[in-house]
């Protein structure tokens, strides 16, 4: 039997596919990079903005074609679905499982008994990539941000135990990755037992080998020194930071249930400055929230400038039902939306910029993921995007670069060895 997985969204729906892969695999179903010819479709979909809900409408009617010609297909949908949604996906999907029940997929197709699994989380996945590896440290979200679903889709905050995560990750180290990202939608209040965040990097850092450690996401509320300690240790620790705002105005963030204001939120950032240098930092942005002024949105251009971010992912507010933001008026135009994320996206190609020229003539180690026409693309320690020509295949190993040229969104460098 063939099977075949679309993702959509975010690095945790990545990983969540990972473990259907591994559940589908294990009863001997084989992976088809198409999904004419599958025989099992499986939809891992996001519920965050509009747009993600209505590409699965669209899938569905595809099912309705691949039906006629193998009437055996089946479909299923997981990942982050809302209750609402899952009503007006019965018809266009054989199953809908809720992702934390996975481990009953076999069941489900009819195969054998389920595995006896507590946490989905600890399924072994079967990972996507042979040198960069995403490992859910937590999954779901206790904060309800007005704007948000994933508290709804995901429910409430469930951290894994530190000994399955370190040993996941020794595993892949045996296994010679490179790169490993600790996942939650909040990392920050990670807790099990008497292990917090901070404690889990420090355990994942003294593990032997040569490999860097990456992690998103983190909430600027829960955010503090202990945390910013243990970055600073460095070591495998990549010097690189996803510190979502989402709005540099203290009246917006406080509607958006965000509880940390701009000022807080900059203390931070000296802080970590001040402890960590070279630290690369990002953002998240709403633009366009229900009833953000002019003025308000000016705040956040200004945060922009003040904080020169290398990298932000600026997204349009989308109108999710059931949020406490959707009782508000979405009274912010298409156009003004576009409008803002114009502006903003102007401050950030020159502060990106500017920070891109700060590695001109240094050294830099790159994790090569992709190769785009002649040149193989890579992540440094940084997490820049470097850009290298070389004869040798590359991909998954880490290369000495000197970098030469300086781009808006990468670099560009030459192999060293
Ligand atoms: N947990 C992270 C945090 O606290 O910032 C964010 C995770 S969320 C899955 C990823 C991003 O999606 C958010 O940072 C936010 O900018 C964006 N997002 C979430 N809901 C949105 C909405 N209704 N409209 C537009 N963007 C949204
Ligand atoms: Fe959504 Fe807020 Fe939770 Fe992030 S912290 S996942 S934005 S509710």
């Amino acid at each position: 039997m063939k099977y075949h997985i679309v993702v959509y969204g975010c690095q945790m729906n990545i990983s969540d596919a990972e473990r259907v892969s591994a559940i589908l695999e294990s009863i001997n179903y084989k992976k088809t990079p198409e999904m004419n010819g599958a025989d099992l479709v499986v939809v891992t979909m996001c519920s965050i903005r509009q747009s993600a809900v209505d590409r699965v409408h669209g899938l569905v009617e595809k099912f309705k074609t691949i039906k006629k010609s193998n009437p055996k297909f089946k479909a299923i949908l997981t990942g982050c679905i809302l209750k609402k949604d899952k009503n007006k996906f019965f018809k266009g999907f054989d199953y809908i499982v809720d992702i934390r029940e996975i481990k009953k997929l076999p069941e489900i197709l009819g195969v054998k008994k389920s595995q006896k699994i507590d946490n989905y989380l600890d399924i072994i996945p079967k990972y996507s990539s042979k040198f960069s590896a995403h490992v859910p440290i937590m999954t779901g979200c206790n904060n309800f941000c007005a704007y948000c679903v994933v508290p709804y889709a995901r429910e409430r905050e469930v951290s894994r135990s530190a000994e399955e995560i370190i040993a996941e990750i020794k595993n892949l180290i045996k296994k010679d990755y490179k790169e490993i990202w600790l996942l939650g939608q909040n990392v920050n209040s990670y807790k099990s037992k008497d292990i917090n965040f901070p404690k889990l990097l420090k355990m994942v850092n003294d593990i032997p080998g040569d490999f860097w450690v990456r992690f998103t996401s983190s909430h600027p509320k829960d955010f503090n020194s202990e945390v910013i300690d243990a970055l600073a240790i460095g070591g495998k620790i990549s010097p690189y930071l996803n510190l979502p705002i989402q709005s540099g105005d203290d009246k917006v963030l406080k509607s958006m249930n965000r509880h940390y204001t701009v000022k807080e939120y900059k203390n931070k950032i000296k802080e970590l400055r001040d402890k960590i240098p070279d630290i690369c930092l990002s953002t998240d942005i709403i633009v366009g929230f229900p009833g953000e002024t002019k003025k308000q949105f000016n705040n956040t251009a200004k945060l922009f400038r003040d904080v020169e971010y290398d990298m932000v992912y600026i997204n349009k507010y989308s109108t999710r039902a059931g949020t406490a933001a959707a009782k508000l008026k979405d009274n912010i135009s298409t156009a003004e939306k576009k409008e803002r994320e114009k502006i903003l996206t102007a401050i950030l190609k020159e502060t990106a910029l500017e920070k891109n020229k700060k590695f001109l003539g240094t050294e830099s180690v790159v994790l090569i993921d992709g190769k785009s026409k002649d040149n193989w693309i890579g992540k440094n320690e940084h997490y820049k995007t470097v850009q290298v020509k070389s004869a040798k295949n590359l991909l998954g190993k880490f290369v000495k670069v000197k970098i030469t040229e300086a781009l808006i969104w990468s670099l560009k460098g030459e192999v060293i060895k």
